[in-house]
């Protein structure tokens, strides 16, 4: 206590002093403005009631396999209403002195827009040894001011750690991350994920940074089963996985015998929460945009999938550590006005638009339905690439994850009736997504999960 008396006077001490010349020098000085700028009230810096931002956090430019410039790209976002942003480069971030071959017509195109829109002056070329023109990739530092606002918009620091088990893709956004992630390996999948969740979390630890990683895209090339994601052992905020990932070659809805990324979500919440005592896993919904200059099904385009994250105040920190609380819900184009979870109640309102309507399921497990998994016989006509070994998911009780109830219209309450291992609210539109994952998905939202106290 005593030190802490000590302190205060001294920073009390240390503020007069400074506040002092100032003070004499603000009267006394011909510096001073006449307008009215002199006598607008300073800015407050003081954190305000809670309110939602919308982001991506996974988006690829120039910096590794994106078609386009990052200024490109940020500028996309932020005309349209995103507030912030993860450039998640594989293996990479946007940092350092880097040259772009420009040398396809696709990259050209790209080229022509990003002098279009920033100026010539703004965008640096050269020519290589060989002849080859190259573009300078303006490192985060450089261009985020042309972007960045308070309250506005904000760049949040990431990377898709991109490791592999044998071909199998195994990647792991880490998001307000300080430095790189080395992908850390391992023995099987399973293991691999555990240690990249393990390194961010590390890192988040050492740096103070309320940091978080979200395995991406399970079905991509069929890598990762609800198997290799069940054991993850996670503190409370550091378990996320992509229920929905904008990328048209990940396969969200899966196949005939695999799963599809809402029913994982529903067996990994059933099977961690109700058997194995382990803490849930969030649902993110992302772009992983990587082309800006096609447009349409099949393209990798960005506007697809984002989350909401409920915070008072839109900096990295602020952000993540909403997410990590679990306070966000994805999104694919429906926007709730209100989300209220736990500790018996889930409820929800949906902002309504014109001539759309609205169906609200609460999608849950209840206790004493079947959790064991079955093995499957990997069906005669299943095609897998040649040098894919198949991966599958155990077969579940086609009880974990039912519709525990549907309300059509814009606002919706559940109360636990007592035997939910835990429930979660889906928002089915019926207004056609705009650009859509696949030809007639329309526009969607997922709660993250009530999960009911003294489990
Ligand atoms: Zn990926
Ligand atoms: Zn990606």
């Amino acid at each position: 206590m005593r030190t802490t008396t000590v302190a205060a006077t001294l920073v009390a001490a240390l503020v007069a002093a400074l506040a002092l010349p100032g003070a004499v020098l603000a009267h006394g000085s011909h510096a001073q403005p006449k307008d009215g700028a002199a006598s607008a009230p300073p800015p407050s810096y003081v954190a305000g009631a809670p309110r939602w931002w919308k982001g991506n956090t996974h988006t690829h430019s120039w910096w590794s396999d994106g078609d386009s410039p990052p200024e490109t790209i940020a500028a996309w976002y932020r005309e349209r209403g995103w507030h912030f942003l993860v450039f998640s480069e594989h293996n990479r971030m946007a940092e350092g002195e880097s040259w772009y071959p420009v040398n396809t017509d696709q990259k050209r195109d790209a080229l022509a827009l990003y002098r279009t829109q920033f100026g010539s002056e703004w965008v640096v070329e050269r020519t290589a040894a060989d002849g080859t023109p190259e573009v300078k990739l303006k490192a985060l530092d450089e261009f985020r001011t042309l972007f960045e606002a308070p309250g506005q918009f904000a760049f949040i620091k990431g990377q898709e750690i991109t490791d592999r088990f044998f071909e199998h893709p195994v990647h792991l956004n880490g998001v307000n991350l300080e430095k790189l992630v080395i992908p850390q390996g391992g023995d099987s999948i399973a293991q691999m994920i555990q240690r990249n969740v393990d390194a961010v979390v590390e890192q988040g630890r050492r740096t103070g940074r309320p940091t978080f990683v979200h395995v991406n895209h399970p079905n991509f090339h069929y890598a990762i089963t609800v198997e290799d994601l069940l054991p993850l052992k996670v503190t409370k905020g550091d378990g996320f996985f992509e229920v929905y990932n904008g990328h048209p070659g990940v396969r969200n809805e899966g196949d005939a015998t695999r799963p599809s990324m809402e029913r994982m979500w529903d067996i990994l919440l059933a099977k961690r929460l109700g058997e194995l005592g382990l803490e849930p896993i969030y649902g993110i919904a992302t772009d992983d945009s990587h082309e800006y200059t096609r447009w349409g099904v099949g393209e990798v385009n960005p506007g697809r999938g984002w989350i909401m994250v409920r915070s008072a105040r839109l900096t990295p920190d602020s952000i993540s550590a909403a997410i990590r609380r679990g306070d966000f819900y994805a999104s694919t184009g429906v926007t709730l006005e209100e989300v209220q979870v736990g500790p018996r109640t889930l409820t929800l309102e949906v902002e309504p638009q014109p001539g759309v309507e609205y169906r609200i399921e609460f999608v849950g497990t209840r206790r004493g339905v079947d959790l064991a998994g079955r093995p499957v016989e990997t069906p005669a006509t299943a095609v897998q690439p040649a040098n894919e070994r198949w991966r599958q998911s155990l077969h579940y009780d086609e009880r974990i994850g039912t519709v525990l109830r549907t309300v059509n219209g814009t606002r919706a309450s559940y109360e636990l009736r007592g035997d939910e291992i835990y429930v979660r609210a889906r928002v089915v539109s019926t207004k056609p997504h705009p650009n859509p994952y696949r030809a007639g998905d329309v526009e969607m939202a997922w709660t993250q999960p009530l999960v009911p106290p003294m489990r």
